[in-house]
């Protein structure tokens, strides 16, 4: 089943895409379009939808927040439907040139992207003619991903670093430390929209943000004892109340699970 829908937060609009082979979209990604700025491209699987929606639309500019397959998988497309110059931070250049291998699970929700070269790379901020937004790193969640934040306006694209209050699924190589400290920067912020990939929130996104804060705080904590208490990450998983998804951990292989939550955090443990 495919959904595409459109709405408006004060100057910013919105798409709203999901896709799911099997059903209603379990998770919608979100494209955002500002002052001629498009932001992310959505993935694969919705290309004729969101290329039907780009295609009255006056893009100056993409930005791309970070390199994983729900953001640039329309990257070939918007190029070949407007000649625009594609933004993003050196680091995403540099793993666009050669995209991580997907899990079966990931190829199947999202589909896959293939390497990507025509960028421009850009640091501090993104300009348009009316706004000026400054870029600012959120690794963690993926370790180029950064957002994009309007001061005079108290916007914050956030990429990836909400989705939700908690975590349901965790992948391979994502950083708890590194998503607290980014979580702990972004709310230092003055911010009242978070235009979220997944989830946006115009009411109180602080106080949502601040939640997940919680979660991932405490999530770090019930690990830390347990491995202190010398537990090996299974024996840790099974002292945890977290239950897993295992149709999701099998299908992707691994690659996506709440076991990996616990083996991230034994992970920046022993790094310290
Ligand atoms: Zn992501």
């Amino acid at each position: 089943m495919l959904v595409s829908e459109t709405f408006s937060h004060q100057e910013v609009r919105g798409f709203k895409f999901g896709y799911n082979p099997l059903g209603k979209p379990v998770l919608y990604s979100h494209v955002y379009f500002v002052d001629g700025l498009l932001i992310d491209t959505g993935h694969i699987k919705i290309k004729e939808s969101f290329l039907k929606r780009t295609q009255n639309l006056d893009v100056q500019k993409v930005f791309i927040t970070h390199h994983h397959e729900d953001h640039t998988g329309n990257l070939q497309g918007i190029k070949e439907q407007k000649e625009v110059e594609i933004f993003c931070s050196p680091l995403c250049q540099e793993l666009m040139k050669n995209p991580p291998d997907l899990s079966l699970a990931q190829k199947l929700t999202w589909g896959d992207r293939p390497p990507f070269y025509d960028f421009t790379t850009i640091e501090d901020k993104i300009e348009t003619i009316n706004h000026r937004f400054e870029i600012i790193p959120i690794p963690g969640h993926a370790k180029d991903m950064v957002a994009l934040y309007e001061r005079d306006k108290k916007w914050l694209f956030s990429a990836d670093l909400y989705i939700n209050s908690f975590i349901g699924y965790f992948l391979e190589n994502e950083s708890i430390q590194d998503q607290i400290n980014s979580t702990k920067r972004i709310l230092e912020l003055d911010f009242e929209a978070m235009f979220c990939a997944h989830n946006p929130q115009f009411k109180n996104p602080k106080a949502k943000l601040a939640k997940k804060l919680d979660f991932l705080e405490s999530s770090f904590e019930a690990v830390k004892n347990l491995h202190n208490q010398g537990l090996n990450p299974k024996q840790i998983f099974d002292q945890l109340p977290w239950k897993e998804d295992w149709f999701i951990r099998f299908l992707s292989g691994g690659q996506l699970s709440k076991f990996n939550m616990v083996k991230s955090i034994v992970r920046d443990i022993e790094s310290k």
